[in-house]
């Protein structure tokens, strides 16, 4: 399984715990609206590669799409932690590529089945090292930005996130236990687009680092 990096040292990843919808635009670009209150889902650690790996596009489907994001690593372990308290748990931060089978999640989506497969596949989560968080300061006012063959695909900025970090680590701390390794993604502006054989992405994020992978056919 692969290690998430701080420094020369490792730490085992937990889960990956992803927010849905929490750009204003994005929700729009992907017919709906950003959820009143933030709705999460799992993406298996099996699915994390470091940067500078290859991200395979599996013959399951026919349309896989990036999304960049913010990812919080959590480095105690909270339960119910108060709003106030909450940026008391974060590690520091990766950005983090939620890869996503678009195909298969809309099919999902329409017979009202979960998403595993469409965001669970391995290689569908090239991370970057992580940034101690002292070094990153406010999360809440960094570029972010995602590239195709050095094309500017996503452009946004962390402060259009609706849904802000203190907020989504204690609605996430009621539903579960967070521990020291998890990583938690924080959802990703507009203009995800579809990633091919041959590509290659690089996502950075002000302050925090940037990620790269290769995109290739799975064979
Ligand atoms: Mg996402």
């Amino acid at each position: 399984m692969t290690a998430l990096r701080i420094g020369d040292r490792r730490i085992r990843p937990g889960k990956i715990l992803c927010v849905a919808r929490n750009y204003a635009e994005h929700a729009r670009e992907s017919g709906g609206e950003v959820p009143p209150q933030p709705v999460f889902f799992l993406k298996p650690t099996t699915a994390l590669i470091e940067s500078g790996r290859t991200i395979f596009l599996p013959p399951e489907s026919t349309r896989v799409e990036e999304e960049c994001e913010l990812a919080v690593v959590i480095g105690k372990e909270g339960r119910d932690v108060p709003r106030d308290r909450a940026m008391t748990l974060v590690l520091g931060y990766a950005v983090f590529l939620d890869i996503t089978a678009r195909d298969l999640q809309a099919r999902a989506r329409e017979a009202g089945l979960p998403w595993t497969a469409a965001k669970g596949f391995d290689t569908f989560g090239p991370i970057s090292p992580i940034t101690p968080a002292k070094d990153v300061g406010d999360p809440h006012g960094l570029a972010i930005r995602l590239e195709v063959n050095g094309e500017p695909a996503q452009v946004g900025n962390t402060r259009e996130m609706v849904h802000k970090v203190p907020d989504l680590i204690a609605h996430a701390s009621r539903i579960m236990t967070l521990e020291r390794g998890d990583v938690l993604a924080t959802g990703t502006p507009a203009g995800v687009r579809e990633i091919r054989d041959g590509d290659v992405l690089s996502g950075t994020i002000e302050r925090v680092g940037r990620v790269e992978a290769n995109v290739a056919r799975k064979v």
